[in-house]
């Protein structure tokens, strides 16, 4: 019976001048997100609301899936629209819609009448008064509840009236494209794709950078980071991957730094190149799965000496989480599943017996000194043979 939805979107950045960008950015991520829905759709935008309007047959549940994948929507409405062919009609219409939709269940309900068009006959209190009156009639399984309702049923008069009375969660948020472009250091594991998730819900176009590692990391390895974006892009929108070729940097460390102090040392250039790659396309900030404590690399003092190599902000959404929060997400968004697929990525490979928990800056400065020539010119050239993937 639905073949329409009213989109409920949140308050903040609505106001003032911006509140078309913010509408404008959300009606292309319904797109995006309807794009594999079966089925043709219009989206429009009309006096401070967004519909969803469903052109031919389509698939109700896989749309509405859909839709709570979008960023920006806190809630969504199906909805009925009819024609104004007079009061006796749109109540007819609303005792006939209430039967259609709750049938014989006992519930309690509320006339919610907004009358967006100033010259129709009737007031508000009016239409709720009557309409409630005409559903007690029809339906004795039905009692009026102003204070709770089990179901508030709306009925919004423009110049079509929209009648529409359950209210889906969307998963809120702001729609990609209205807070700039960040780069994701995105790995195979669980904690990276939560990251990103987390940054692009409020509104940030995600790029990542996936460091390989051939043929220490397999093409499985690889491929297990392109279904991550691939995943992560149902909410997203498409996700520009980088993979660079991180071996020979990767090598020269491991044969010519300190072996306690490899992890660090590498981490230093991945973030250093993930920089270099970000201000390229554009990104104002990298995206970290970083957890505080989490393992030897994610100290507070490793996280200092990391981050002294990058000028952007670091954004670590999940510093404060602890694994089991991270799991929850990653099974939310459908990322879980492809993280724990046992294939290496290329910090298990190169990992030291005994990394430095508490790595000291100037020491690993030192050490850095000493192959920063060479390291240059390869991670000059790592940075020349990006490959890149565009996932969706
Ligand atoms: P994850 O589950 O995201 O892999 P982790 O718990 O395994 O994280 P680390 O291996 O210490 O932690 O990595 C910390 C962060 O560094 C990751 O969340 C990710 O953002 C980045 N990172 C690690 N390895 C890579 C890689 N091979 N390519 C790109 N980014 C990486
Ligand atoms: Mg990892």
């Amino acid at each position: 019976m639905f073949k329409s939805f009213l989109i409920k979107y949140g308050e903040i950045g609505l106001k003032g001048k911006n509140r078309h960008v913010f509408e404008d950015a959300l009606v292309k991520q319904i797109y995006f997100g309807l794009k594999d829905v079966e089925g043709e759709f219009k989206v429009s935008k009309e006096q401070g609301r967004i519909y969803v309007d469903a052109l031919s047959e389509y698939d109700y549940d896989e749309t509405l899936e859909a839709l709570t994948r979008v960023f920006g929507i806190v809630g969504i409405c199906p909805m009925v629209q009819i024609e104004d062919e007079g009061f006796d009609n749109l109540a007819a219409f609303i005792a006939d819609y209430m039967g259609k939709v709750y049938g014989d269940r006992e519930l309690t309900f509320k006339v919610h009448a907004r009358r967006a068009r100033k010259n129709y006959p009737l007031e508000s209190m009016e239409i709720n008064a009557r309409l409630g009156e005409k559903i007690l009639d029809a339906y004795p399984n039905m009692k009026v509840d102003v204070h709770d309702p089990d179901v508030l049923l709306c009925v919004e008069i423009r110049n079509k009236i929209s009648i529409y009375s359950e209210e889906i969660p969307g998963c809120g948020g702001m729609p990609i494209g209205t807070n700039g472009k960040a780069m994701l250091l995105l790995s195979g594991g669980i904690d990276s794709p939560v990251a990103g998730w987390m940054i692009a819900k409020r509104g940030v176009q995600i790029e990542a950078t996936y460091f390989h590692a051939p043929p220490y990391t397999s093409e499985r390895a690889k491929q297990k980071v392109v279904d991550l974006a691939t995943q992560m892009s149902k909410y997203t929108g498409p996700i520009k991957l980088n993979i660079v070729n991180f071996t020979d940097p990767q090598l020269y460390i491991y044969e010519n730094a300190p072996h306690e102090q490899l992890t660090i040392i590498m981490r230093r250039y991945m973030m250093k190149i993930a920089e270099e790659l970000a201000t390229k396309s554009g990104s104002m900030a990298l995206v970290t799965g970083e957890s505080l404590g989490q393992v030897a690399s994610q100290t507070i003092q490793s996280l200092y000496t990391t981050n002294e190599v990058c000028t952007m902000p670091v954004f670590r959404p999940l510093i404060g989480f602890d694994k089991q929060d991270i799991i929850t997400i990653a099974e939310k968004i459908g990322t879980y599943e492809t993280s724990i697929l046992p294939f290496e990525d290329c910090c298990t490979i190169f990992v030291a017996k005994h990394p430095v928990t508490k790595p000291i800056l100037h020491i690993i400065q030192r050490s850095e000194k000493k192959i920063e020539e060479k390291m240059d010119e390869l991670c000059k050239i790592a940075i020349d043979t990006v490959e890149t993937v565009i996932c969706q």
